[in-house]
Formats: structure tokens, C-alpha cells, sequence
């Protein structure tokens, strides 16, 4: 299977997040990328190939314009004022505040953010549109002909909705992944995402959709972040009306009723019958990751990649999340491995 990466991710490199109650140095940091961009190459999964320019018109199909522009001018605007510190939020727009736009930066970074732990940095907007080159890239690969391709996105994206940024996330690579595949042919596109966290933004994109099938296995919002969205009700709206489906598992979930969810995740896109899958691939389900509560171990990942390579349908990874640093390569590999194996 065929790499798609760009060390351009190395230019978001936050300092600090706010977490639990102080700032720590960032959970989602370069080294994440290395470690899997290592492992790829030491288990030769198939070629290393760079992105592709795209421009902003696939991240403007799933992003509000008024976002893009305030993430393209944000940094030069912060920093105008004297700062030179990452800039973070200091509030919300909540309920019952006004939902208006402010004129100030810190007033739009307050609008635009879903939480304090997303720094927006010097390197941020190089490093999120290469990320969604990235994914773009993997994209093409697909409607070239692959069986599969990965794409080593970073910062991830499955947090990042239509309007708004969050858990480390600006673009929704997958979204916008899954968008271009639509606008180049693809009838039905399905998204799967296997990260702990629901993707509470891939969600809010497509909610309203019946052609973009959105599927998450996560830890139960009643006490996982993100909280607020990805519960079992949530089934879409309009046309959208049964194309959403959350499974929302507690916190210290069985290996075995982790895979109970994805038999039944994969029953669903059977059904569908997508021309393509996308795959939101975070590994911060293991056992051993800081931030998560599930319990897989680095082989059950060799067999999530063979479950999903059993649907039988065009698929293209992104990397989501993943905290356990030194054994994320490992990881990802192994699911990659496992599809290749069966495909
Ligand atoms: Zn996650």
C-alpha cells in the first residue's frame, strides 16, 4: 500500500495545551508522524510518495469560507499585537451568547475554537493545507486504480467541523478526502472512524448527507471527550436521516466488544455499498495510550486491517490519533499490514 507524506507536518508544533487544569507540552506533537513514517518504512508497506498542491477549493467544499480565511490570517494577526506565545482561546460562544462574528482576532479565535487544546501556531496553516494535500493525494491514488492508500496526516482532522477547530484538529482531512472522492465520480462514499474519540466534526459535515455514510466506534461521550456529540441517538437529520451512526462504548471496553461495534459498523457499509472508504485512523484505542480508556493491543490492530480489507471496497486510510508515542508506528503498521494481507 502506497504512502502519501509531507514533512511539512513538522511545522505545527504547539507548546503547550491546556490540560487538566495546567499547561502541558502538547499530546499531539511531530514526533507522532515520525514514529509511523519510520515503522512504514522499515516494514517496506509499499512506496513513499509526496502530495500534490490541490488549493483551497476541495477544504472550501466541506469548510466555511470565513473559517479558512481566519485560520489563512490568523497567526499574522495574533502576532501584530506583540504576542509571539501559541494563541489559545480564553472563552466560548456559548449558549445564549450572541452568535456573532467579532472584528478582533482573539474574539474569532474565541468563535472558531471548540476547546483550549488546539494551539494555532506560526506553522499551522502550512502545515494543515500540506496535511490535506496529504489526504487529497491519497485521494487521487484511489481513483487512479489502488486497492488502498494511507495518508500520514498530521495534525489530524476528524475533531474539525464545518466551522470550527478542536482536538488538535483545523481541517477535517478525512471530510475533505471523502468530499473530492464524491466530486470526482464517487457516488457513495462511507467514513469510518475507529479513533477513541468521536468525530464529532466528520459528523456535523455530513450530517444532513444520504450520499457520505458516517460511522464512529468511540468512548462514551457521557464521560469522554468530546463530550457533546456521539451519542447512539444521533442518526442524522433530513436526507441525512439513517446515514449516521454512532457506537459509543465505555470507557475500559473488551478488545472483543470493541470488534462486536466494528462487525456491525462494517454490516452497515455492506448495505451501503460505497464506491469508496475512508477510514479515520486513530490508534489511541490502545491500551497503552495516555489520554484513552480502550484495551487493544498491538496485534488486534493486524486484525482491524484485515476486517476492514474484508469489505472489499476502495479504501483510504488518514491517521487521526494516537498519544502512545513510541508504539504508534507499531500500531499503524499493523493495520496496514493486516489489510495488505488480505487484500
Ligand atoms: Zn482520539
Amino acid at each position: 500500500m502506497l504512502t502519501v507524506y509531507s514533512d511539512s507536518h513538522r511545522l505545527q508544533n504547539g507548546r503547550a495545551e491546556l490540560i487538566d487544569g495546567t499547561l502541558k507540552p502538547c499530546f499531539e506533537n511531530p514526533s507522532r508522524a515520525d514514529m509511523v513514517l519510520t515503522e512504514v518504512r522499515a516494514r517496506e508497506l509499499g512506496d513513499i510518495i509526496s502530495p500534490r498542491a490541490h488549493g483551497l477549493d476541495p477544504i472550501l467544499r466541506v469548510h466555511d469560507a470565513g473559517y479558512v480565511g481566519f485560520l489563512q490570517t490568523a497567526w499574522e494577526r495574533w502576532t501584530a499585537m506583540g504576542r509571539d506565545y501559541d494563541a489559545l482561546p480564553k472563552m466560548w460562544q456559548i449558549r445564549r451568547l450572541r452568535e456573532a462574528i467579532p472584528e478582533h482576532v482573539e474574539g474569532q479565535l474565541c468563535y472558531y475554537s471548540m476547546d483550549c487544546g488546539t494551539p494555532l501556531t506560526a506553522g499551522t496553516w502550512p502545515a494543515i493545507t500540506a496535511a490535506a494535500d496529504v489526504a487529497l493525494t491519497g485521494a487521487d491514488r484511489l481513483l487512479m486504480g489502488d486497492r488502498a492508500a494511507f495518508a500520514l496526516t498530521r495534525p489530524p482532522g476528524h475533531h474539525a467541523a464545518r466551522d470550527y477547530c478542536g482536538g488538535y484538529c483545523f481541517f477535517n482531512n478525512a471530510a475533505i478526502a471523502a468530499q473530492s472522492l464524491r466530486d470526482r465520480g464517487c457516488q457513495r462514499v462511507a467514513i469510518l472512524d475507529v479513533d477513541y474519540h468521536h468525530g464529532n466534526g466528520t459528523q456535523d459535515i455530513f450530517y444532513d448527507r444520504s450520499d457520505v455514510l458516517f460511522l464512529s466506534i468511540h468512548g462514551d461521550p457521557r464521560t469522554e471527550y468530546p463530550f457533546f456529540l456521539g451519542f447512539a441517538d444521533e442518526k442524522g437529520e433530513g436526507a441525512g436521516l439513517g446515514y449516521n451512526y454512532n457506537f459509543p462504548l465505555p470507557a475500559g471496553a473488551s478488545v472483543s466488544n470493541w470488534f462486536v461495534a466494528l462487525d456491525c459498523a462494517l454490516e452497515q457499509i455492506d448495505r451501503f455499498a460505497p464506491d469508496a472508504l475512508v477510514v479515520s485512523l486513530g490508534v489511541d484505542t490502545f491500551r497503552g495510550d495516555p489520554i484513552s480508556k480502550f484495551q487493544l493491543d498491538s496485534p488486534d490492530f493486524v486484525t482491524l486491517g484485515s476486517r476492514l480489507a474484508s469489505a472489499g471496497v476502495p479504501t483510504l486510510f488518514c491517521l487521526e490519533g494516537g498519544y502512545a508515542v513510541d508504539p504508534i508506528g507499531v500500531n499503524v503498521a499493523n493495520v496496514l499490514a493486516g489489510f495488505n494481507a488480505r487484500s
